[in-house]
């Protein structure tokens, strides 16, 4: 869909805070745990009583250091712990420990692909910066209705601070809510899969903050910005940038100046509002905090992390794309789910080792994966098939040496029984297929029972053994390869010596 070139340009940049799954704590040795009641995790470090002192957790240096690998980011040797000062009843110690000047991980990418606005084309990868990674607490959470013991007045849960976080800082490269959406989505399946955060939305443990301003299309500078707060999930971000977009499109056409300031979003009302101006660096007052040593990191943790880096879904799907041929959507279908790539690959694999060339192969296997095996994986709760043995009916589907409905019958019997291809093929009749000498018996009376389909592919409509292959299939049962059946079709069709119609048979 080729839309109009556009006057505005948008421009977007994500802060996104994403919960370490540790056992404990950033600092000491309360429990991370979602649930319990308000301030069951609570001690003088994290509840921030004087003379109580931090100690980094090693988990979370090494969670926040894998995550900036996931993020191609490089991890120099040495980070800062600054505090972030500022007054809020959820900030037990009146500053939050993070990182500024010296962040864990910095100069990242990742390679979104964005359909296009209203689901139209687009979908070219493209890079987008990671500006930086810094490690960080979380702060307490205020609670306005139902807090244990004063139903009506509002409390506030610290069991939440002092968790760790990784705040992941985009550059502005994002230029629409679709690519800010697939950015959002790519960062969390990485985080998910590489088992550095559930990344749960609902549960707060990943958040999303948007930073948008738009400008005129050959403008050098930015436009003036307006931060997003209260993205709760990926289509409240997408519909909050929408709408931002639009606001600020309408004002700059009138003429009329953007506001720089924090906005929230209603979801109820699909809306933003503002909620405040928006703060500087300098109103933080940022300093090292002394009671931290700079983070040195030990000797080989960095290597020792990379060793644990998967192949990630977006990655995986990539090459199922190039080496394989699989369609794009299908690709990703197969690759979001490790437990579903591994069985694809495997049963590729065994139908390769059967003799299947590969980019065939893959095709059938990418079809039946998505297709049959997810299908039956609702209904039994598991993968009920041994892939390898999947990969080898494959090949016979491959080699077009049993029809479709052939297989999905031994299919449904491996499913139940488990057992090999070529046992059941056997056993349930299908190896008894049609002969040559039958199927041209058949092909001619069919050519001789529809005269008018005949003549209409002699005088060269070929699309009209269409429906002779169904006619045929529908006798055969599914006891034919559709490649033989088509081969007596044209043999029967190309002839000139048919046999007169039997009496009473017509044409369609
Ligand atoms: P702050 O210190 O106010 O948080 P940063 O420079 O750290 O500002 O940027 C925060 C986020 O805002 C980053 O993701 C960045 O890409 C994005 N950003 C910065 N300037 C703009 C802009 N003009 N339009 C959209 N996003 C922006
Ligand atoms: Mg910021
Ligand atoms: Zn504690």
């Amino acid at each position: 869909m080729a839309t109009a070139p556009d006057r505005w340009e948008t421009v977007i940049g994500l802060e996104v805070h994403v919960q370490l799954r540790t056992r404990t704590k950033l600092f000491c040795g309360c429990p991370n745990a979602f649930g319990a009641r308000p301030n069951a995790h609570l001690c003088p470090v994290c509840y921030g009583l004087p003379g109580a002192l931090p100690v980094p957790n090693r988990r979370a240096v090494e969670l926040a250091v894998l995550a900036g690998l996931a993020l191609n980011c490089d991890i120099p040797d040495e980070s800062v712990f600054e505090r972030k000062n500022y007054f809020y009843p959820d900030l037990p110690k009146g500053y939050q420990i993070t990182q500024f000047e010296r962040p864990i991980a910095r100069n990242g990418w990742l390679s979104i692909r964005a359909d296009g606005p209203d689901g139209g084309e687009e979908r070219q990868p493209r890079r987008i910066g990671i500006h930086r990674v810094q490690l960080e607490e979380d702060a307490g959470k205020l609670i306005h209705t139902g807090f244990p013991g004063a139903e009506d007045k509002s409390g506030v849960d610290f069991n939440r601070a002092g968790v760790p976080l990784i705040e992941v800082v985009s550059r502005p490269d994002l230029r629409s809510a679709e690519e800010a959406g697939a950015y959002a989505r790519l960062l969390k399946s990485r985080m998910v899969f590489a088992g550095i955060s559930d990344a749960d939305m609902e549960k707060g443990n990943l958040r999303i903050d948007g930073n948008i301003s738009v400008r005129e299309r050959d403008d050098r500078e930015f436009g003036a910005r307006v931060e997003l707060k209260n993205l709760n999930s990926f289509r409240y971000l997408e519909r909050a940038i929408r709408f931002e977009e639009e606001r600020h499109r309408s004002l700059l056409a009138r003429g009329e100046p953007v506001a720089v300031e924090t906005r929230l979003y209603d979801e109820s009302k699909g809306q933003t509002e503002a909620m405040r101006s928006k703060e500087e660096a300098e109103d933080y007052r940022y300093f090292p905090d002394p009671d931290l040593p700079p983070l040195r990191l030990p000797a080989g943790l960095v290597d020792e992390q990379r060793r644990r880096l998967p192949e990630f879904p977006d990655e995986r799907a990539a090459r199922y794309r190039s080496e394989h041929g699989v369609a794009a959507d299908q690709a990703e279908r197969i690759a979001a789910r490790r437990e579903i790539a591994e069985y694809y690959e495997t049963a590729l694999a065994a139908a390769v080792e059967a003799g299947s060339p590969t980019r065939e192969a893959a095709a059938t296997a990418a079809r039946w994966v998505t297709g049959d095996v997810v299908a039956r994986e609702k209904q039994d709760g598991r993968l009920a098939v041994d892939p390898a043995r999947l990969g080898r009916l494959l090949h016979l589907r491959t080699a077009e040496e049993i029809p479709r409905s052939a297989a999905r019958k031994v299919f449904a019997a491996m499913c139940e029984t488990g057992r090999e291809a070529s046992d059941l093929i056997a056993e349930l009749g299908l190896d008894e297929a049609a002969e040559g000498s039958e199927l041209d018996a058949l092909a001619a009376r069919l050519a001789a029972e529809h005269p008018a389909d005949r003549d209409s592919y002699r005088a060269g409509n070929r699309k009209a053994i269409g429906a002779f292959m169904g006619r045929a299939m529908r006798e055969l049962g599914g006891r034919a390869a559709a490649r033989e059946v088509r081969a007596a079709l044209e043999r029967a069709l190309a002839r000139d010596d048919d046999l007169p119609p039997p009496e009473g048979a017509g044409d369609e």
